[in-house]
């Protein structure tokens, strides 16, 4: 999101505090923000972050939201995978684990059809189209065994998705993509034919 032009009014000096800011990704530390009044105390409990004016919410518990995307962003991807890709950071962020497993799903179904598979296929069978074409690395064929199970073609239910799963794909596709895109000897300007 961008708050370039926001201009947040009455804030007060609160005690430095570092933090990853969930809307631009830098590491940063702030003193501006608002506190409130938790129970009979005031705690610091919004902090702009410095570099993009986001705000920042620190709970009574200390927890922050919305938590910091997990995984990094990507060079060079084509446009219809790199917003999918990031609104799959997002969705874990949100704690919607099953919809990002969905949806990484189906960024690697696109690239192994992309990549001359068959379309309409299992999960699984892209995951093993995708080793035994050289896009996923040997060291990581381990791991894509693993996630193969994350695939329900056969029937066809919802099921639901822990935190684990979703940051294991997260890590699995990330690693592909930038073998594929960001460290390509030549940048793929194709854009992916997108099945939904
Ligand atoms: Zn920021």
């Amino acid at each position: 999101m961008n708050f370039d032009n926001y201009s947040w009014k009455d804030t007060v000096h609160l005690q430095s505090k570092k933090f990853i800011c969930w809307n631009c990704g830098n590491v940063v530390a702030s003193v501006i923000g608002y506190r409130a009044l938790y129970g009979s105390y005031y705690k610091d409990a919004i902090y702009i972050c410095p570099h993009c004016k986001a705000p920042h919410i620190v709970d009574h518990m200390n927890q922050e939201i919305p938590a910091a995307l997990p995984g990094n962003p990507i060079k060079n991807l084509p446009e219809t995978i790199n917003r999918v890709y990031e609104e799959a950071r997002s969705c874990i962020a949100a704690g919607a684990y099953t919809a990002t497993v969905m949806i990484l799903r189906k960024i690697l179904m696109n690239l192994a059809v992309e990549e001359g598979a068959k379309e309409g296929d299992s999960f699984a069978h892209y995951v093993d189209y995708l080793c035994e074409n050289g896009f996923v690395h040997r060291r990581q064929h381990e791991q894509a065994k693993r996630i193969q199970r994350l695939g329900n073609d056969a029937n066809h239910k919802i099921e639901s998705r822990t935190k684990e799963d979703a940051l294991e794909l997260l890590n699995l596709v990330q690693l592909i993509l930038i073998n594929n895109y960001e460290q390509a000897d030549e940048l793929v300007k194709k854009e992916p034919v997108v099945v939904m």
